[in-house]
């Protein structure tokens, strides 16, 4: 007999849950409380280990077409500009982790996500409507983002908590002749990441290297506590470690405020009744560029450990035993380079030194665990 999933939310999270659960053979309805999916968010880096699980939904084509296949992480110092290491993407990454390193808007992403998911007899998607407790299911997954309300419902769980650090987005039509210099300056075929110690800034093509995405941390205040954001002019650089930096940022307008919040991934995420995902269930601060790739991780896990152990509580517990280590090992990955991106003085002298003495081979090979991880194999 079938089994039935209902989710809270059609994002990355909860829209991978249900094609990886379809495709297993259970029933699935999504609850979405928008009432329609806007093109919410800006750029997201698809590390190998989130696309060779897409791969697996048939949707990597589709994927590839919609986004940008960089050749590089650069990592510079942001008031110099000069470049203080490289970990080689591309074809590299194919070959060393067997999956492609890409990166796409956010909103093209879920669109695919989303197409898919519509075909799909299995899946049904309601939109403008939260989960209906009284609801038949033999699962209720809360896959509701960092502001959950699933996780009101579970004892234990971890809240959400202010990171004290704000993201500034922003995208630039490249073909936009005010932007020439910041183009110029940036690899155009790259992931760029600037670091200076008060802020970073990490710069890429999206949308078939038409619009740039920007994306600067820095301290900050949490203001609203929801992720709605408001809109600058100007990006406020601290400090004095920007140099030609703000002159060439000095163009570029419509800057959005995110303030940053995460989610202690070790609190608890539910029981057979209900269970958390995604950012609902461990956010985390952008650093290691793994948020969507969790929830995309999450995905295939869950369906692995749903379709292969016939008890729910059995299969949670064997999903949890395997997500937990992999989940604090990835957070504890964003708070290293949290510290080493925002190192001043002799910290920052010898993280320089270290990334200008590494081969490309050991700086390659420090993303192995990370890049070369399969979600399903639990
Ligand atoms: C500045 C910044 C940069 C980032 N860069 C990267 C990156 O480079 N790479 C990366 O992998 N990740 C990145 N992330 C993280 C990434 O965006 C998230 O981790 C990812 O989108 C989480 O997916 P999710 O499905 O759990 O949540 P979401 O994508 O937030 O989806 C939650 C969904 O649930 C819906 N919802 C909310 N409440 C309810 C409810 N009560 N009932 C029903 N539906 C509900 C919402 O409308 C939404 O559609 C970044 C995040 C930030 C802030």
């Amino acid at each position: 007999m079938s089994r039935r999933v209902q989710i809270a939310g059609a994002g990355i999270a909860g829209l991978t849950i249900a094609l990886f659960l379809a495709r297993a053979g259970f029933d699935v309805e999504i609850r979405e409380r928008a009432q329609s999916l806007e093109s919410v968010g800006a750029g997201l880096q698809l590390s190998p280990n989130a696309t060779r699980l897409l791969d697996r939904l048939g949707l990597l084509p589709a994927i590839e077409t919609a986004s940008v296949a960089p050749q590089a992480i650069e990592l510079r110092d942001a008031r110099s500009l000069k470049p203080l290491a490289a970990v080689a993407l591309g074809d590299f990454a194919s070959r060393r982790w067997g999956a492609p390193y890409l990166v796409i808007h956010r909103g093209d992403l879920q669109r695919i996500l989303l197409d898919a998911a519509i075909q799909e007899p299995q899946i049904g998607i309601r939109f403008g409507t939260q989960i209906d407790a009284s609801a038949a299911a033999d699962l209720t997954i809360g896959a509701d983002g960092v502001w959950s309300t699933m996780r009101s419902r579970i004892a234990g769980a971890s809240p959400t908590r202010f990171s004290g650090h704000v993201a500034w987005r922003a995208l630039v039509d490249v073909g936009d002749p005010a932007f020439t210099g910041l183009a110029a300056s940036l690899s155009p075929t790259s992931v760029t990441a600037l670091l200076a110690p008060s802020f970073h800034l990490v710069a890429y093509p999206i949308r078939g290297g038409r619009a740039l995405n920007l994306v600067a941390i820095m301290r900050g205040n949490a203001g609203a506590d929801d992720w709605s954001q408001s809109v600058a002019d100007a990006v406020p650089l601290p400090g004095d470690h920007a140099g030609t930096l703000r002159d060439l940022l000095a163009p570029v307008r419509g800057w959005t405020r995110w303030p940053l919040h995460d989610v202690d991934p070790s609190g608890k995420w539910g029981d057979a009744g209900g269970f958390l995902v995604g950012d609902a269930a461990h956010a985390m601060t952008p650093y290691a560029a793994q948020g969507a790739a969790m929830a995309i991780e999450d995905g295939a896990a869950l369906a692995a450990a749903l379709g292969t152990t016939p008890d729910i509580a059995s299969a949670l517990a064997r999903y949890e035993a395997v997500r937990r280590s992999r989940l604090a090992r990835v957070a504890g990955r964003a708070r290293f380079n949290r510290f080493a991106w925002h190192a001043a003085g002799p910290v920052a002298l010898a993280r320089n030194l270290v990334l200008k003495t590494r081969t490309p081979e050991r700086l390659a090979a420090d993303f192995d665990w990370l890049y070369g991880f399969d979600a399903a194999a639990l």
